[in-house]
């Protein structure tokens, strides 16, 4: 007697579409897997990721500290790191012929510093596995049946399958498809952005970076979010690392409150206040005749310190003995908690993700497997997982992916 195969259907060409089609292949070859692809090129979002490099994973190998670097999702992930985390990228790209080197902030891209080579590696392994891949396929929805799925396309035509697992990232349809098996979606909104800040003259110093600078956003009514880290001046506002986190952390209140808030900036991180009142005394009176535009009391770039002093009204020409208390009070205000009122969010093309999607609770972390549909799994940016910049993203795609994949041979609860 021949035993039938197990159908797998995986909806969403994506990097978790295809890591759990290829996980679902390669651990269990009896299975029949099909991977459709709404569009007609498939992992779009990898082939432009990290700038064209794509950021595969981050170099923190140690899942409680891994986790930390999720807003929303980093306590469910906790167990499936135990499970496979990023050394388990490493390896998985290692033994698929793609080795990944790290950078000096802990992120990692593929040796060949293109994304390129993430996709063909994708594609030749699903290919290699056995996997279906169909393009120019958009599902539409998903009925159960008694003891399994029919799939419905968007041509009207169905197909059936034993293990249905949704990898359709942010995309709407993926969502309702969720929504109408019963799951819960937690509403999507943006993370990952950078802060419009309505200041000309601000604006003018687009391209100035800081190392360092703290940040503290207060929002009426809600806890202060806090981050530090390196800032960039743009010509729409803030970006660099400590807005994009401060923006992930700050998702959800942010989008509350229509992305207008305060944000205060601490340009001197880790100096209390009293430590920078001492330090322009100091300077004050060893430089008491020079310029306070031109010998600067601050370790700041230049453009940004004659911007900071312009702000309490230091004019070019006047000298260090010419500081009043008061004006001296001032700047080191403006230098510790100057405010920026951010007016809107702008776009941060690096990286770009959606807080928001299946609820975690409706979901069984050890295998991926809806809590509420047997035999449904969840793999990807559908889940309401988000992680901040530098890889984390990735990582929950393939984590989230594989144990899908893996998992498939198995019945939760049935
Ligand atoms: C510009 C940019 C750069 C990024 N760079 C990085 C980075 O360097 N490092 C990092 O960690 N993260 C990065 N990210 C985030 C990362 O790309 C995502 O977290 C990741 O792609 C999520 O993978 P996914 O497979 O869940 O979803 P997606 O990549 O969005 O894939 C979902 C797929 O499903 C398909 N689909 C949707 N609905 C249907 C349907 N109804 N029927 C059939 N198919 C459907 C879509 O066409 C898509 O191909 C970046 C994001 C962007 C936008």
């Amino acid at each position: 007697m021949t035993v039938e195969p197990l159908r797998v259907v995986v909806v969403g060409g994506g990097a978790a579409g295809f890591f759990s089609a290829i996980a679902t292949a390669e651990t269990h070859p009896h299975t029949q897997v099909t991977l459709l692809e709404a569009s007609s090129q498939p992992l779009a979002k990898v082939r432009i990721s990290g700038g064209g490099r794509c950021n595969v994973t981050h170099a923190c190998f140690d899942p409680s500290r891994l986790v930390q670097n999720y807003p929303r999702g980093g306590k469910a992930l906790l167990g499936a790191f135990t499970r496979f985390q990023a050394q388990d990228t490493v390896s998985w790209f290692a033994t698929h012929g793609v080795p990944l080197k790290t950078e000096a902030d802990g992120r990692m891209f593929p040796i060949t510093d293109t994304s390129e080579t993430i996709v063909r590696c994708l594609m030749d392994a699903a290919k290699a596995s056995g996997v279906e891949l169909r393009t120019g396929i958009p599902v539409s929805s998903a009925k159960i049946l008694r003891n399994n799925f029919e799939v419905v396309l968007k041509s009207g035509h169905t197909l059936e399958c034993d293990r249905l697992i949704l990898a359709t990232g942010s995309n709407p349809v993926g969502y309702k498809i969720a929504q109408d098996l019963g799951h819960t979606i937690n509403p999507p909104v943006p993370s990952l952005f950078t802060f419009n800040i309505r200041d000309e003259n601000l604006r003018k110093l687009a391209g100035v970076s800081v190392e360092s600078v703290g940040l503290r956003l207060t929002l009426p009514g809600k806890s202060q979010l806090e981050q530090t880290g390196p800032l960039l001046i743009t010509h729409w506002g803030l970006s660099g690392p400590s807005v994009l986190k401060l923006s992930a952390w700050g998702a959800r209140v942010l989008h509350e409150c229509h992305y207008q808030a305060t944000l205060l900036i601490n340009w001197l991180p880790p100096l209390t206040q009293e430590q920078v009142r001492q330090k322009l005394l100091a300077v004050k009176n060893e430089s008491a005749k020079r310029a306070i535009a031109l010998h600067r009391g601050a370790d700041l770039p230049h453009r940004l310190w004659q911007y900071i002093i312009s702000a309490v009204g230091i004019a070019t020409e006047d000298r260090w003995a010419e500081l009043s208390n008061k004006t001296l009070n001032q700047l080191v205000q403006e230098l510790t908690q100057g405010q920026y009122l951010i007016n809107g969010k702008g776009v941060f093309k690096e990286e770009f993700v959606t807080c928001g999607g299946v609820n975690l609770k409706e979901v069984n972390f050890k295998t991926m497997e809806s809590r509420i549909v047997p035999g449904l799994h969840f793999a990807g940016e559908i889940l309401d997982i988000d992680g901040v910049t530098g890889g984390f993203n990735f990582q929950s795609a393939w984590t989230t992916a594989y144990l899908a994949g893996v998992a498939m041979g198995k019945k939760e609860g049935v």
